[in-house]
């Protein structure tokens, strides 16, 4: 038996391909002292069992750069262990059977040129060419990625294994990690079943028991195991060995090569839920009963796409479990309430496709304690309370399992567990024809149905049915007055005789103004990379009131806390279900708030960037003049109880002078014209402010030190090798997603990260870093002739770099 460590400094628990690999770059890369435990043998939960598919394809540039890490180790880790990995680059085929999913792979083609791939687009000639057993009489194309493949997830493990013990990695098989020993947030020493380790870092690669590991340490890792069933099939005559593998998601099936014959499996519109109970320790090996009643509607399909299926046996179903995400991205990072486990899991059926690239960017993250790039969609601070519901967490989980393979329609919303969270004011809204999204689980108004019309959303690959109403709200935010819902916007208090010098080390702005000053920020990581874009209001000497966006809720809180400076007193509290928010914003927003207030509201007293409370209806409001959508306005913060009492009032004085509810989907059209940037999508920890066009925002001027300020004065010396810009196009039928192709003089200069349409320009409007070598300036991109490439087409485009709407920023200091 393998002697048994008494200290180590990192713990990775799992001996699957996610704790393997994650073992394998923390002692190749970080010479770290690490030891694997792993509760039966390497491979025994979810890994040995999978099909082996790895596709690369994400919609997230971040993500497909962790994939395609994957590939380019599997292909090579044989020379270093000497151990096979089963890798085969096949290429893999995507079917498309209707005209929407064409659509969609069009889209797709144009993200992978973004992202630095190439993915051809085949006819159904093309298709049949290259794999001949197979039926095409139904197809309108296929998408092509040649450098996608296959590979043996156990074989990569052990390979993975190999090389993390060559380098130093301590594996030991048949140990159970049974608890913590915590000392505040932290812990101190793991208890096992052989006895208790000291160690400095935990990572939990427990996969379907990650859930139940991250628990004992007090955090929440929302996962669900589903069963998900596949078969391997005799051989097939006249199959070829490389034959690509295929994903027909019109039939919701995939298919491999598998010794001469198939394996194929699918993603069911019902899929079955494993327990949401603890998983048992000892399922090991093991696999479910098979359900042939369940895997019918797979069978039918296959055969009709590979007729030779109906004379071919069936040499092993496979029924194993799975962990599945409420929204099928996998779980990376630190949970928020304990400061050294790291989480990585969840992995939604590409676990063996994410496993080399999720092991080195959680090594990199481990040991520097910094996600090394934009993580941010996979990062565990995506979640919040909400998410410790097992049930709920279950029931989206299998909606999410479910979508797996239908047609990715643009502005889509879940359906489960809703409504979830409401403001007061949803029954208002509702009977005003609000149709509604779900963020974090707040139901927030999208838009608003005019009379006559279905308040529902019908989606389509182009414009869909909410085009016009939407419209009209931007226009009578423009022109008179729109009354948004916010009050899902995230809110802390931050307090303290130590608030002030925290948020002096914190913020790239200068937050500290005055008290009843307010100020826009970000917050920057070592890299100069924004990690939270918000507002800050000083409300007195020792408190300010930070507002941030809905879903960054958990995470910009966990940043703020984890950076306030070592023996600075600052308390920071989340008062987002205390306060309502009503954003009153156009022209007529002070005409209709000086009717519903004793108090002064002229741009003398109250000008921009500045935060009163006065009241209204009765009810004390912190009233913050900030806009994003680039009009004279306020965001009106009220005690959340009195939310409704205040939006009557405003309703009543102002519908006479043009007032009327708008939504989010009024915003972001709103926004894009006015050039302001979002978060997660324009502005990310990949970005620099000044990349970004946001170093008027960072406060180089003062003499003072704060977070990511040498990064930040690198950035700001230049060459910048990226910058943000602006692009319209005049072909006002065109769909702007985001992810577009953006060519300068007919060659790659980079991508949109958002885009969408701007109602006042009357044109398709998207923001995008343009990118080049030897650096990006003003000139530069001045005398570039522009186009996008959207769904693999061509369309001349114009540049931008002020603001669309309002450059001098006249309309919101009014
Ligand atoms: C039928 C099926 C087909 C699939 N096909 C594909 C595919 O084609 N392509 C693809 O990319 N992915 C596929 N997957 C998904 C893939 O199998 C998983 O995503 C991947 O194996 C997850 O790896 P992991 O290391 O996170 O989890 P696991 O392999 O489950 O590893 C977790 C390990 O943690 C150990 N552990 C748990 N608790 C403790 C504890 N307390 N102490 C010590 N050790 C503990 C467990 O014993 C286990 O070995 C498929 C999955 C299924 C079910």
């Amino acid at each position: 038996m393998a002697e048994f460590p008494g200290k180590t400094h990192i713990i990775v628990i799992g001996g699957g391909i996610i704790g393997c690999s994650t073992a394998y770059h923390l002692a190749r890369d970080h010479k770290a002292d690490v030891l694997l435990l792993e509760q039966g043998k390497l491979t025994s939960g979810s890994t040995w069992h999978a099909a082996g598919l790895v596709g690369q394809l994400r919609s997230s540039a971040s993500i497909t750069q962790v994939l395609k890490y994957s590939v380019d180790l599997y292909k090579q880790l044989k020379d270093e262990t000497g151990l096979e990995t089963g890798w085969k680059m096949t290429g893999c085929l995507r079917l498309a059977c209707n005209e929407d999913r064409w659509i969609e792979y069009r889209r797709l083609a144009t993200t992978a040129r973004s992202f630095g791939m190439d993915m051809h687009l085949l006819s159904p000639d093309e298709v049949k060419q290259m794999w001949p057993l197979m039926e095409t009489g139904d197809l309108v194309g296929a998408s092509y990625l040649p450098s996608d493949g296959q590979a043996s997830p156990s074989d990569i493990t052990q390979s993975l294994a190999k090389g993390a013990r060559m380098h130093g990695a301590k594996l030991i098989e048949d140990v159970r990690v049974t608890g913590f020993r915590m000392s505040g947030d932290r812990i101190t020493h793991v208890e096992t079943d052989r006895g208790v380790v000291e160690c400095e870092k935990v990572v939990n690669c427990a996969g379907q028991w990650a859930r139940q590991v991250g628990a004992m340490a007090g955090i929440n890792v929302p996962l669900q195991p589903v069963k998900h069933q596949y078969i391997i099939t005799e051989p097939v005559e006249g199959l070829s060995t490389d034959a690509a593998t295929i994903r027909d998601p019109d039939r919701r099936t995939y298919f491999k090569e598998e010794v001469g014959g198939l394996a194929m499996g699918g993603y069911e519109p019902d899929p079955i839920a494993w327990t949401t109970g603890d998983v048992p320790h000892d399922f090991q090996f093991q696999l479910f009963d098979d359900d042939w009643d369940h895997f019918e509607q797979h069978l039918s399909q296959a055969i009709a796409r590979v007729p030779a299926l109906a004379d071919t046996g069936v040499k092993q179903m496979i029924n194993g479990p799975e962990s599945f995400t409420p929204d099928g991205n996998f779980i990376l990072g630190v949970a928020p309430e304990c400061a050294n486990m790291y989480v990585c899991a969840g992995f939604n059926a590409f676990g063996i496709a994410s496993g080399g690239g999720a092991g080195w960017v959680l090594a990199e993250w481990v040991n520097s304690g910094e996600a090394p790039m934009d993580l941010w969609v996979v990062d565990i601070l995506r979640f919040s309370g909400l998410h410790k519901d097992r049930d709920w967490v279950c029931e989206r989980t299998l909606e999410a399992y479910g979508k797996h393979y239908t047609v990715g329609f643009p502005h889509e919303e879940y359906a489960s567990g809703r409504p979830r969270i409401v403001s007061p004011l949803y029954d208002r809204l509702k009977a005003r024809g609000g149709v509604f999204g779900s963020k974090l689980g707040w139901e927030r108004p999208n838009w608003f149905a005019p009379e006559g019309m279905q308040p529902r959303d019908e989606y389509s690959m182009g414009r869909q049915n909410w085009f016009d109403a939407v419209g009209e709200e931007h226009k009578a935010v423009r022109e008179a007055a729109g009354l948004f819902d916010q009050s899902s916007f995230a809110k802390y208090e931050l307090s303290g005789p130590g608030a002030a010098k925290a948020l002096d080390w914190i913020c790239a702005n200068h937050v500290t103004r005055e008290p009843g000053r307010l100020t826009y920020t970000q917050m920057l990581n070592s890299r100069g990379g924004i990690e939270c874009d918000l507002t800050v209001a000083r409300l007195a000497d020792d408190l300010f009131y930070i507002v941030t966006g809905t879903g960054f809720r958990t995470h910009d809180a966990a940043w703020i806390r984890s950076h306030v400076p070592a023996g600075c007193e600052a308390r920071l509290s989340d008062v987002t279900e205390q306060w309502g928010t009503l954003s009153l914003m156009g022209p007529k927003a002070r005409d209709i708030l000086a009717a519903v207030t004793d108090a002064d509201v002229s741009n003398t007293a109250f000008p921009f960037g500045h935060v009163r409370e006065i009241a209204i209806a009765g009810h004390r409001v912190r009233a913050l003049r900030v806009t994003y959508v680039g009009e004279l306005g306020w965001e009106l913060h009220m005690p959340i109880s009195g939310a409704g009492e205040v939006f009557d009032a405003l309703m009543a004085a102002g519908e006479p002078m043009g007032l009327r509810p708008a939504g989010y989907r009024a915003i972001e059209s709103l926004r894009l014209e006015k050039g302001y940037r979002a978060w997660g999508a324009d502005i990310t920890p990949n970005d620099s402010p000044f990349e970004a066009g946001l170093g008027w925002a960072v406060k180089l001027r003062r003499n003072m030190d704060f977070m990511g300020r040498g990064a930040a004065e690198t950035a700001a010396s230049g060459p910048l090798r990226k910058r943000m810009a602006g692009f319209t196009t005049d072909q006002a039928g065109v769909t702007l997603l985001g992810r577009e192709t953006i060519l300068r003089n007919g060659e790659f200069a980079g991508y949109l990260s958002s885009g969408g349409f701007g109602y006042t320009i009357g044109k398709p409007a998207g923001y995008g870093y343009l990118r080049n070598a030897d650096g990006v300036s003003e000139e530069w991109i001045k005398a570039g002739r522009y186009e996008l490439v959207v769904a693999g087409e061509r369309t001349a485009a114009q540049v931008w770099l002020e603001p669309m709407y309002d450059p001098g920023m006249v309309r919101p200091k009014s």
